[in-house]
């Protein structure tokens, strides 16, 4: 089961995956969860730094779009409005519907495509069965649901348990460890 949630890579924040990494990937699109990924919980605002990040990566080719299981449809189109990029909500994850979805909207080949997350039994989960590649990411925030936080004590133990450690960033260059 554990292998289940062992994300392909692991980096601190959404900032950490730089442009030269997804091109040295071949990765043509990402699809974002937002809660706690590019903002805090139910907050509203991105931090300048993520939509710095977001900036460049869109400036290199590479699309976004998020995917949440947010169920507010309000909230959902007020993300898509002021990021400017497609936001799906009521995902579901890690059931596999939702990044069905995602990757028609992207039409984009699934080994083209990379998830990023910051929850191992949603986003690591849903990608591994929708056969993406995926990045987990901490938390942005400590405020979650509370339901996510008991899934959070079981995530922190299974990160430990696999020996999972954080990059600073992914970048291009040959690593070792476990992040390849
Ligand atoms: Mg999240």
């Amino acid at each position: 089961m554990i292998d289940f949630l062992r994300p392909d890579h692991y980096v601190r924040t959404v900032t950490g995956i730089t442009p030269e990494w997804l091109r040295s990937r071949r990765i043509e699109a990402l699809i974002l969860d937002l809660d706690n990924t590019l903002t805090g919980w139910r907050d509203r605002d991105v931090p300048r730094a993520v939509r710095e990040w977001m900036n460049a990566v869109q400036a290199s080719g590479v699309r976004l779009l998020v995917l949440t299981n947010c169920r507010s449809i309000r909230r959902v189109r007020e993300v898509e409005k002021r990021l400017g990029i497609p936001a799906i909500g009521w995902a579901s994850k890690p059931r596999r519907r939702g990044f069905i979805r995602a990757l028609e909207a992207l039409a984009c080949p699934p080994d083209r495509v990379a998830v990023v997350g910051d929850q191992t039994y949603t986003d690591i989960l849903g990608a591994r069965r929708a056969g993406l590649c995926s990045i987990l990411v901490d938390r942005l925030t400590p405020n979650e649901f509370v339901l996510n936080r008991i899934g959070r004590c079981a995530q922190m133990w299974a990160i430990r348990r696999m020996g999972l450690v954080p990059r600073e960033e992914l970048t291009a260059e040959p690593l070792d460890g476990q992040n390849k």
